[in-house]
C-alpha cells in the first residue's frame, strides 16, 4: 500500500465490530501508514474493539459514550496526553431507537427524536469542539451520511432527518475549521450490512434492490468507503471541504429505475 497517510495520526470513533465502517476506515488508514487510535461506545463493546485495535498496532483504544460531555472531555484529555496533536478525526456513529425505524415518520416520539439527533448529529459538533485545539493544520475531519438525508427512504424516518442535520453541520463546521486549515466532509455511503443498518426495517430489501438501480451494479463494501476516506484524509483532497461525497455506485443520480 502507498504511504499516503505516513507520519499522520488519526482518531476513529464508532468501532463496534469487524463489519463497522469505522473499522474499515481504521484499517485502511493504518495500511496507508497512519498511526490510528480507535474509540468504541462503552465497555460492552470492549471485547470486540480492543482486539481489532491491537491488530493494527493501535496504542490508543478508548471507550467513549458520545452522549456524555464528561466522557468526551475525559477521552480528549487522554488523547492530548497520548498523541499531543492529531491529523484526522473520523465520526462513524449513529443511533436511533429501533421502533423509530419503521412505520410512519409522524409517529416519531419526542424522546426518540432527541436521542437520534443527540447521538447521530450533535456528537460530531461535540467531538470537533473537544478536538479542535489539537488538530494540526492540513488536518481532515469526516462523518458518515446516507441518501435518506436528501430523499425519502421508507423506514429511515428520524435518521433521515438526522442525516440532513448532520450534512448541514458539516458545512458549518467546514467554515469554522477552515480558519485553521482543517477540512470537514461527509461520505454518503450506499447500504452496507452492519449492526446499525440491521436496525432499519426493510434494510435487507433495500440492500438487495440497490444493485438493480445503481449504475455500478454491485453492493457497497466498507473497503469502498475506506478508500474514499483515505482520499478525503490525504492531501489529494486538500481543497475539498464542506462536501458530501457519495460512495454509492451512482445510486443517487438515478431518477427512475429501469425494469431489468
Ligand atoms: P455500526 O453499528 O458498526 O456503527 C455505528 C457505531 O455507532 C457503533 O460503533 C456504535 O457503538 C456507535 N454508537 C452508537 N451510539 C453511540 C454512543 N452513544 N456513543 C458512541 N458511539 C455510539 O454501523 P455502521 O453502518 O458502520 O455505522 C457507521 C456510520 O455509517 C453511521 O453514522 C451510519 O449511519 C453510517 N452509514 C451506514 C450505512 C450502512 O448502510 N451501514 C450507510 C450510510 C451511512
Amino acid at each position: 500500500m502507498s504511504g499516503l497517510l505516513e507520519n499522520k495520526t488519526a482518531l476513529v470513533f464508532g468501532v463496534a465490530n469487524e463489519r463497522s465502517i469505522a473499522w474499515g476506515i481504521a484499517k485502511a488508514f493504518s495500511e496507508h501508514g497512519a498511526n490510528v487510535g480507535i474509540s468504541y461506545a462503552g465497555e460492552a463493546l470492549a471485547k470486540r474493539a480492543i482486539p481489532l485495535g491491537e491488530s493494527i498496532g493501535s496504542t490508543f483504544i478508548e471507550s467513549c459514550d458520545v452522549s456524555s460531555d464528561e466522557e468526551i472531555a475525559a477521552v480528549a484529555d487522554k488523547a492530548k496526553a497520548h498523541f499531543g496533536e492529531i491529523d484526522y478525526l473520523v465520526h462513524a456513529i449513529a443511533f436511533a431507537k429501533r421502533d423509530e425505524l419503521s412505520g410512519a415518520y409522524f409517529s416519531t416520539s419526542r424522546d426518540g427524536f432527541q436521542m437520534a439527533m443527540d447521538i447521530s448529529v450533535y456528537s460530531l459538533t461535540a467531538l470537533v469542539q473537544a478536538y479542535q485545539p489539537m488538530i494540526r493544520e492540513g488536518g481532515s475531519i469526516m462523518t458518515m451520511s446516507y441518501y435518506g438525508a436528501e430523499k425519502v427512504v421508507p423506514s429511515y424516518n428520524v435518521m433521515g432527518v438526522a442525516k440532513a442535520a448532520l450534512e448541514a453541520s458539516v458545512r458549518y463546521l467546514a467554515r469554522d475549521m477552515g480558519k485553521q486549515g482543517v477540512r470537514v466532509n461527509a461520505i454518503s455511503a450506499g447500504p452496507i450490512r452492519t449492526l446499525a443498518a440491521s436496525g432499519v426495517s426493510g434494510f435487507r430489501d433495500n440492500y438487495k434492490r440497490f444493485v438493480d438501480v445503481a449504475p455500478i451494479a454491485k453492493n457497497i463494501t466498507t473497503e469502498d468507503v475506506a478508500g474514499a476516506a483515505v482520499f478525503l484524509a490525504s492531501d489529494l483532497s486538500s481543497s475539498i471541504t464542506g462536501e458530501v461525497l457519495y460512495v454509492d455506485g451512482g445510486f443517487n443520480i438515478i431518477g427512475i429505475a429501469e425494469e431489468n
